[in-house]
C-alpha cells in the first residue's frame, strides 16, 4: 500500500465513525469539523491529506508547524485552514500568529496579549486589517492533570470577556483535552462540563460556538456531548514517534 492509500483507508475509517456517531446522536455530520493534527508527520502528509478532502490541520510545535507551513505550494496552503493545538510560549506567539489560522491553545493572559499585539504588527504590515481566531483551552482535569495545559473552568468567563475586547482576536469558543486515566463514564462526564462552560461563555459571547473536543481514542464520545471540532491524529496518519 502506497502513503496515499493508507491515509486514505485510515480516514474513510475515521469519517465512518464520525458518521455512526452523529447519527446516534442525532446530529448531523456536517456540523462537525475533521482536524487532522498532523505533528511529527512529513509535509508530504499534508499534500495528501489536501487531495483527499481533508481542509483542516493540527499541529502542536511551533517550529515544526513553521517550517512545514512555509513548505507547502500556495494552493495547497489557501486550501487549508491551520489550527495551531499545542502549549505556546508567549515569545512564540509571534511565530505562530504569522501561519496559523486559529490557535485553540490560549490558556492565560499574557498569551492573550502576545497574540494580539502579534497580529496588530501583521496588520501594520500588511496595511490592512488582520484578525486570528481564537479558543481557550479548559483544563478538565480540575488542576492534578499537570502537563496537558489550559486554564481551570472558574477563570474561562474572565479570560474570554479579555480575548473580546483585543482588536484583533476573535474568540470562537472552548477546547479541551480529556484528563488521562479516565474511563469512559468519567471522559463523558469531562465533556459534559465542557459542554455546560461553553453555553455559560456563549450567553456572554454568542460568536464562540466551536467546541473542540475528541482525539482518536474518544471522538465519539466527543460528538455525543457536541463537539463541532474533533483534533484526530493517530487513526489517520499512524503511531508518532516517541514525544520528546
Ligand atoms: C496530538 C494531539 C491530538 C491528536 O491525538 P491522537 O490521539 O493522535 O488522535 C489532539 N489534540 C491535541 C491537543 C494533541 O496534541
Amino acid at each position: 500500500m502506497t502513503r496515499r492509500e493508507e491515509i486514505e483507508t485510515n480516514l474513510a475509517a475515521v469519517r465512518g465513525r464520525i458518521e455512526r456517531a452523529c447519527t446516534a446522536a442525532g446530529r448531523d455530520a456536517d456540523e462537525v469539523t475533521l482536524v487532522v493534527v498532523t505533528k511529527f508527520h512529513p509535509v508530504t502528509d499534508l499534500a495528501h491529506l489536501v487531495d483527499l478532502g481533508v481542509t483542516d490541520i493540527g499541529e502542536n510545535r511551533d517550529q515544526e508547524a513553521g517550517a512545514k507551513i512555509a513548505e507547502l505550494d500556495p494552493v495547497t496552503r489557501a486550501a487549508l485552514t491551520v489550527h495551531f493545538i499545542g502549549q505556546l510560549q508567549t515569545n512564540k506567539a509571534r511565530n505562530v500568529a504569522a501561519y496559523a489560522d486559529c490557535v485553540q491553545s490560549v490558556d492565560r493572559p499574557r498569551l492573550v496579549g502576545a497574540l494580539d499585539r502579534a497580529v496588530a504588527n501583521r496588520a501594520g504590515a500588511a496595511g490592512g486589517e488582520a484578525t486570528l481566531d481564537v479558543l481557550l483551552q479548559v483544563d478538565l482535569g480540575e488542576g492534578e492533570d499537570a502537563g496537558r495545559g489550559g486554564i481551570l473552568p472558574a477563570d474561562v468567563s474572565t479570560l474570554a470577556d479579555q480575548v473580546a475586547e483585543t482588536e484583533h482576536l476573535r474568540l470562537k469558543g472552548l477546547m479541551a483535552v480529556a484528563p488521562l486515566g479516565l474511563d469512559e463514564a468519567g471522559t463523558t462526564a469531562a465533556f459534559g462540563r465542557l459542554a455546560d462552560l461553553s453555553a455559560h461563555v456563549r450567553e456572554a459571547h454568542p460568536g464562540a460556538t466551536t467546541l473542540s473536543a475528541g482525539m482518536s481514542g474518544d471522538l465519539e464520545l466527543a460528538v455525543s456531548a457536541g463537539a463541532t471540532h474533533l483534533r484526530v491524529g493517530t487513526a489517520i496518519l499512524g503511531s508518532r514517534p516517541v514525544q520528546r
